[in-house]
């Protein structure tokens, strides 16, 4: 017998648990079809377990730097325990699965264990959507649902020509399980994946080489961004050559490791080597085998389109979400994404935020995060722009942490005097830009964040002494 729901949600991470959630919630009947583990790429080979090794390395970096907070540790009394380091990050992992689990029991919700493809009209149902399942345990399922919520994730871009084989050249997949640490690392693509293992590993000592096509790093975000981090990863001894592409038919792989040419647009020439490479140039939806032919669901440059307001693709019953989508590849846009395709389906009016609105994080130490438009993109746009930036070294707990590299950057429409953009790099960015987001979110102006009264000393006073900056006010600066 077919399992007949309201909606059937294809792939079980970010995106999917959180619409299966929202629709138990509005009291429709729901299945999750999971081809492998709750909790997608975010829980098993992304945000999760990426963070657990960089909070890691920044422990190591920070006992590596005892002395300047005076206390005296014998030489050589920190090492790295790999292993121990591993069992740390997969226990987090586990604990957070577990809890999941939980939540889909919780909600009522069936989660199906198989791989899911839609079929076309059928016995089943007049119109496309039903979902014919392979088990995992090899058996076959159908599934019937009113509504299909597609959220199937994305995989690493590969470069093509190069033999990857998990160890010595990999994606941030197979990085994640890697066994040891690698003495040296040439790291292919320098956006936020190489970033955050660029800092990770060259805290831990590795001897680390960005290679990144465009001219800087972080190249989707403000310029003083990509030009802040890699000043700050350059002090640390990352070596990054930037506006320069590999060349994958130069790849050798040799006892000593990992061996490739670099061009720049000019025609120079540089070889690099090293024990490792790791390749990280992007993610592609996983949009094959899940049937879209049988349907009126259409693809654009290898992921599925949306109506960017509603969520539903050329099917009005199908909507899509999360990385399958391409845009913002984040699992707070992916869980966003969700609510609003719920609140869609559910008859409410569903209010979508701007992609450029969804907080953009990065990892690395020191932290990077930024939300709204860049610099050079509101200008762009033709928009007046007033700016203000602050170095975090004029606040009392930047120093007392002795995390004072970085600053605030508040980006404003001089006109109207609208917040347009905040870019943050230093400790704690990916917490303190929560607080743009709000203001984003109710409207607020620059001046009534400033207004808002902060607590002393916190990092969060480089926010409102940014804002208040704009307007020639800021108290420390
Ligand atoms: P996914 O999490 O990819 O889940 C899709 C699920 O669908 C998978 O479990 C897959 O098995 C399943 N599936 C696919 N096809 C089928 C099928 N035919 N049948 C059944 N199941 C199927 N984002 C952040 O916000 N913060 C971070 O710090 C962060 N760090 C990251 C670090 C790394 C190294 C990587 C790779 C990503 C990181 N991300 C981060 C991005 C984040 O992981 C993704 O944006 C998020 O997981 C997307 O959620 P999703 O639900 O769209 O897809």
């Amino acid at each position: 017998m077919p399992i007949e729901v309201d909606v059937a949600v294809l792939g079980g991470g970010p995106g999917g648990y959180t619409a299966a959630v929202k629709a138990a919630q509005a009291g429709l009947s729901v299945v999750v079809i999971e081809r492998d583990k709750l909790g997608g790429t975010c829980l098993h080979r992304g945000c999760i377990p990426s963070k657990s090794l960089l909070r890691s390395a920044e422990v190591y970096a920070t006992i590596g730097d005892a002395a300047s907070y005076g206390i005296q540790l014998p030489e050589g009394a920190a090492s790295v325990d790999w292993s121990a380091m591993l069992r740390r990050k997969d226990s987090i992992v586990e604990q957070l699965y577990k809890g999941l689990q939980a939540l889909m029991r919780q909600h009522k919700i069936e989660v199906v264990n198989g791989s899911g493809r839609i079929i076309g009209p059928s016995i089943f149902s007049p119109k496309s959507g039903a979902i014919a399942v392979e088990l995992s345990d090899g058996e076959a399922e159908t599934v019937v649902p009113k509504n299909v919520v597609i959220a199937t994730g994305a995989r690493p871009r590969k470069l093509e020509g190069l033999s990857y084989d998990g160890e010595r050249i990999a994606t941030s997949d197979e990085a994640l399980a890697w066994t040891s640490r690698p003495s040296s690392i040439l790291i292919v693509g320098g956006g936020v994946i190489g970033v955050e293992w660029a800092s990770m590993l060259s805290d831990f000592g590795t001897q680390v080489t960005i290679v990144e096509a465009a001219d800087r790093l972080l190249p989707t975000e403000d310029k003083d961004i990509g030009a802040e981090i890699a000043k700050l990863l350059k002090k640390r001894g990352v070596v990054i050559h930037t506006g320069v592409s590999v060349q994958t038919e130069s790849c050798r792989l040799s006892n000593n490791g990992v061996e490739i040419q670099a061009t720049a647009a000019g025609g120079d020439t540089v070889s690099l080597e090293a024990e490792r490479m790791l390749v990280s140039v992007g993610r592609i939806g996983n949009v094959e085998s899940l049937g879209l032919e049988n349907t009126d669901v259409k693809t654009e440059r290898g992921f599925i389109k949306i109506n960017p307001a509603t969520l539903q693709t050329g099917e009005s019953h199908i909507y899509a979400i999360g990385d399958c989508i391409g845009g913002v590849q984040l699992a707070h846009a992916a869980m966003h994404e969700a609510a609003t395709a719920i609140e869609h389906l559910t008859g409410n009016k569903p209010s979508r935020a701007a992609d450029r609105d969804i907080p953009r994080c990065i990892y690395s130490r020191p932290e990077a995060a930024a939300i709204g438009w860049t610099e050079e993109n509101a200008r762009a746009e033709g928009f007046q722009v007033r700016t203000a930036k602050l170095p975090l070294r004029i606040l009392g707990k930047a120093l007392v942490q002795g995390e004072s590299d970085g600053f605030a950057k508040v980006v404003a429409d001089a006109a109207t005097g609208d917040l347009l953009g905040v870019h943050l790099v230093g400790a704690h960015a990916t917490e303190l830009i929560a607080e743009a987001s709000l203001a984003k979110l109710v409207d607020a102006i620059p001046w009534e964040i400033g207004r808002t009264i902060h607590p002393h000393p916190t990092m969060s006073e480089a926010m409102q002494e940014t804002m208040l900056a704009l307007g020639g006010a800021a108290g420390h600066a």
